[in-house]
Formats: structure tokens, C-alpha cells, sequence
């Protein structure tokens, strides 16, 4: 059977990444995590002392770096010059750093090409913020993932220990402003996405409902 390109968005904290991840391994397809580069290129940033906003120094940095993933033990790592940075780019720093250095075109155009090359060929799930719009924008499906901005907030302070409810919401809020107003390659609804709420919903029924969707595409194929 003809393995698909599937492409997934949604702001933070809407559940693409888990949603993404359970979806490619129960396929045995591959998952690429953009969100994981642009925090790679933020944590980068933050160490070498580069303002987030300045575009020459970031987009330089995005340039030099060389991004691989592999499974270990179950987990994706996320690979940049040989360093493994899966634990150091899950914070929130760097989370902002990442949507910082994610508004200019260099940084952008930087890891575009990494982005399409790991997309090409098929069998495959990535998500982001621009994969349907901008990436892949000829992926065979395109999911939306979104949940109201109170369930997205209360989902990370679960996870997060240390932050109240209220400054998670409004890091929340500032990230999907900074994300959804950018002039290059916003956070979208591609025109072709399906949009999946997953507010009020598991992780297992929102896996579900997308691996159903794929079947659809498959027999449609
Ligand atoms: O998804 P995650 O929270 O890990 O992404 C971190 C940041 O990287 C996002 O807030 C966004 O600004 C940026 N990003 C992006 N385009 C993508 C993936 C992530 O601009 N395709």
C-alpha cells in the first residue's frame, strides 16, 4: 500500500506532538518533530548570547547547524551536531526563544529544505505550525489540531511543575499571538486541513479519530 505524507499543525499545547508521534508508530511510519528545530536553533541562540531578534545572528546560526532524529528506547532524539538536545530544548526559555527566532525568513528558509527532504518519499508524520501550508503543502492529508485556549493551558500545567495555571495561560497567549501574526509562514489552517478539536477529548480518541482518517485516505487513495 502507498505510504502517505501527513502533515499535522496546531498551536502549543493543542497535543500534535503526542497525537503525531502515537499516529507514525502505530503506521511504522516516521515522525519529524519541526517544532524540536526551531527550539534547537533557540536553545543555540540562548547559549552563544545572540538576541532572539536579531536576524543576521540567528539566521546564521540556523545555517550552521545539522539536525538528525532517532528512536531510542521509544523516545525521538532530537540530534544537532552530534550534541543530543531532546532534554534541553523542552522548556519554556527556549520555547520562546524558538517562536522568537521562528518569525524571521532566514531561519525559516534555513531549515525548510531539511524539512521537505525528510518529508519526501512518503511515510511520513510531521508537525508544526506551516507543514500543510508552507512544508508540504501537497501532503495526502493535512490535520489542524486545535483545543480552547483554558484546556491548552491546563494541559501544560500538568506537565510543567513550577508555573501557576495563570502565567502558563499567558505564555499560552503571547506564543499564539507571536505564532498566528508573523508575516512569514503563520500559524494556519491550510485550506485543505481537516480540523480535529481535541477539547474534552483523550489522547487515545484523538489518536483514533486521525488513524481513521488516514484509513479514509488510503481506501480514497
Ligand atoms: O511545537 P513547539 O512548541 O515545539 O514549537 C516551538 C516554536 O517553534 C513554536 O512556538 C513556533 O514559533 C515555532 N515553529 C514554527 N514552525 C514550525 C514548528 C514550530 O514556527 N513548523
Amino acid at each position: 500500500m502507498r505510504e502517505l505524507t501527513i502533515a499535522i499543525d496546531g498551536p502549543a499545547s493543542s497535543g500534535k506532538g503526542t497525537v503525531a508521534r502515537r499516529v507514525a508508530e502505530t503506521l511504522g511510519y516516521a515522525y519529524v518533530d519541526t517544532g524540536a528545530m526551531y527550539r534547537a536553533v533557540g536553545l543555540r541562540v540562548l547559549r552563544a548570547g545572540i538576541d532572539p531578534r536579531d536576524a543576521t545572528g540567528t539566521t546564521a546560526v540556523a545555517e550552521s547547524l545539522h539536525f538528525g532524529f532517532d528512536w531510542h528506547k521509544g523516545q525521538l532524539r532530537v540530534i544537532v551536531d552530534r550534541e543530543d538536545v531532546s532534554a534541553a530544548i523542552r522548556n519554556e526559555a527556549v520555547g520562546a526563544a524558538a517562536s522568537a527566532v521562528a518569525v524571521h525568513p532566514g531561519v525559516r528558509a534555513a531549515l525548510l529544505q531539511t524539512q521537505r527532504d525528510l518529508g519526501a518519499g512518503g511515510g511520513v508524520v510531521m508537525d508544526g505550525r506551516d507543514i500543510g501550508t508552507v512544508v508540504l503543502p501537497s501532503a495526502d492529508l493535512k490535520i489542524f489540531l486545535d483545543a480552547s485556549l483554558d484546556e491548552r493551558a491546563r494541559r501544560r500545567h500538568a506537565e510543567l511543575s513550577g508555573s501557576t495555571y495563570e502565567a502558563i495561560r499567558g505564555e499560552l497567549t503571547a506564543r499564539d499571538a507571536q505564532d498566528s501574526g508573523r508575516a512569514t509562514a503563520p500559524l494556519r489552517q491550510a485550506d485543505d486541513a481537516l480540523r480535529v478539536d481535541t477539547t474534552g477529548h483523550t489522547i487515545d480518541e484523538v489518536v483514533g479519530a486521525v488513524l481513521a482518517l488516514v484509513e479514509q485516505r488510503r481506501v480514497g487513495a
